[in-house]
């Protein structure tokens, strides 16, 4: 590896991790800056998320259970 490269480092977001734990904290290891999923040194990949992405995902799913609280389709 070059000195003037970095590695990405990102840790995948708890609500991402999976079993076995241990392996979920494991760091990415490819370039910074790069624009695809991360990777770490076992080749598990998970996506690059934005707290754009996060917030819009928290407002679809509380709609969705808000909608199954109140009746299912067509309750609103
Ligand atoms: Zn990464």
């Amino acid at each position: 590896m070059s000195a003037d490269k970095y590695l990405c480092g990102a840790r995948r977001p708890k609500w991402q991790e999976t079993s076995p734990l241990v392996a979920s904290r494991l760091p990415c290891v490819l370039e910074e800056g790069h624009g695809e999923a991360h990777q770490d040194a076992m080749g598990q990949t998970w996506m690059v998320t934005t707290p754009e992405l996060v917030f819009a995902l928290g407002v679809l799913f509380a709609s969705e259970e808000l909608r199954r609280l109140l009746g299912g389709e067509g309750a609103l």
